[in-house]
């Protein structure tokens, strides 16, 4: 009866393992929320078409003790607002990738990738004085958030360096309407701009007061450095 048992279990063994063998590697993970189980959200702010803002969404965030996660297209990260970029970092919010100038990635071919991200990266470099590390990538206008995460398209955001693809639940400027949507785990958008400044305090005193923990995107979904990069 015993040697029948193991018998069993040989045979499955060999059958989970051809199974796991013929299907292929997931290069990224995505995420549109958090935890539904824990009271943390995170907020973030995409484009940044005015980056003069930035001071002003830090010292909002600060008052209501949120960590925001900043998704600048490269262009628009200039020399001119490094040391606020920097500041940001500085009081814990964070940085992901939102692509160098806003390209539609979905169709793009592996080396537009690439430069879209890593150039990016250089931009941002350029701004602070020195590397820095981002965890997630957001792909602009949400595009490429259907093609997979094990095909040659999300092979190439790993070979960009990023293993993590951060999008959103709530997409929405109307300060109502996102209170009304909100809910454990949600991932806030916004943009960088002076309109949504306003949205941003009109909603934080309200998830303040609701008893959120407003987080940056790593720590809602518990990305550690160490696992996005070869370092
Ligand atoms: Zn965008």
């Amino acid at each position: 009866m015993f040697r029948k048992f193991l018998a069993l279990c040989l045979i499955g063994c060999l059958l989970c393992g051809s199974a796991l063998a013929s299907e292929r590697p997931s290069y990224i993970t995505q995420y549109t929320n958090g935890s539904r189980e824990e009271k943390r959200i995170a907020v973030t702010i995409d484009d940044w078409y005015e980056p003069e803002m930035l001071p002003d969404f830090l010292d909002v965030a600060n008052e209501f003790g949120c960590k925001l996660t900043l998704y600048p297209i490269g262009i628009n990260v200039r020399p001119k607002e490094g040391p606020a970029w920097q500041r940001a970092i500085d009081e814990g919010h964070e940085i992901g990738n939102h692509s160098n100038t806003h390209k539609n990635l979905e169709k793009a071919g592996r080396d537009t990738i690439l430069a879209q991200l890593n150039n990016m990266e250089k931009r941002l470099e350029e701004a602070l004085g020195h590397p820095h590390i981002m965890n997630t990538v957001r792909y602009p206008f949400g595009a490429g958030r259907f093609n997979g995460t094990r095909g040659a398209f999300a092979k190439a955001v790993f070979d960009a360096g990023y293993s993590h693809v951060a999008l959103w639940d709530i997409d929405s400027t109307d300060a109502r309407e996102i209170l009304k949507k909100v809910e454990n785990g949600s991932i806030i958008l916004l943009h960088g701009r002076k309109k949504d400044l306003r949205t941003l305090k009109a909603i934080l005193p309200e998830l303040q007061s609701r008893g959120y923990e407003m987080v940056t995107i790593s720590d809602l979904l518990h990305i550690r450095p160490e696992e996005n990069k070869d370092m």
